[in-house]
């Protein structure tokens, strides 16, 4: 570690994203004893959607069976399973500053997923776009501060010029699913296309219904994308 960063971390220690602590080894982004209370996910997985599956039978999820066709993304993968630990601190990072909690997670998605993303074989990594006014609420978008931390790590480049949110959307959750999708068609927008990107990895931080993930796809593929990957933090079993 630099002699930078160590000074850095006695000034700003880091917080631990299960319990919030101040984790009191310097270099260190997670208690010993937190480490174990999120569960990756391994083996078995939906080859499409990268959920967690029961039934290792399975090749593809209950949702992915019935719609894997339809979808306009190649595949995508999770590093943890989204379980009420991991929704507690993904809400932490979104909502309660904890932006530090970006660097630990960046570093799991690379360590667990890091060969998969590179056998895609991305040209940049696009983190899915906030609407500018939460973003000056929050102060910064928890999808790219993953895809700039997984960035320097893998050493693929991050681009956010490419696609935008134009309409600060209604909060997703609050909507059906046929209204989340309309909505999200009239707010993620390409502003200029970079026609040398063929494979693109989407950076999220959970994926739940797969709509932003797919909306996004769409404007890519609709503007010359080949092939659109993702790889996010979180993905609940079905
Ligand atoms: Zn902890
Ligand atoms: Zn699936």
């Amino acid at each position: 570690m630099e002699l930078y960063e160590r000074t850095l971390d006695l000034f700003f220690p880091k917080r631990c994203p299960v319990c919030d602590d101040i984790v009191n080894e310097p270099g260190k982004l997670i208690c010993d004893e937190c480490r174990e209370e999120l569960k990756l996910i391994g083996d078995p997985y939906c080859l499409k959607c990268g959920r967690p599956v029961r039934d290792p039978a399975m090749r593809l999820c209950e949702l992915c069976r019935e719609k894997e066709e339809k979808y306009r993304f190649v595949k995508g993968r999770a590093v943890f399973e989204y379980d009420d630990v991991l929704k507690e601190s993904i809400y932490r990072f979104k909502y309660g500053g904890r932006k530090e909690y970006g660097e630990y997670y960046a570093k799991v998605m690379a360590e667990a997923l890091g060969d998969q993303i590179l056998s895609w074989q991305p040209q940049a990594f696009i983190p899915i776009p906030l609407h500018k006014r939460r973003y000056n609420v929050r102060g910064y978008n928890q999808a790219s501060v993953i895809a700039e931390k997984l960035s320097e790590i893998l050493g693929i480049p991050v681009r956010e010029d490419i696609l935008i949110r134009s309409e600060n959307t209604r909060k997703q959750k609050e909507l059906s699913v046929s209204q989340r999708e309309n909505n999200l068609k009239k707010a993620l927008k390409i502003k200029h296309y970079d026609v040398k990107l063929k494979n693109i990895v989407l950076v999220d931080d959970i994926y739940t219904t797969g709509s932003t993930i797919d909306v996004a796809a769409a404007c890519l593929i609709d503007k010359g994308a080949e092939n659109i990957y993702y790889s996010v933090i979180g993905a609940a079993a079905v």
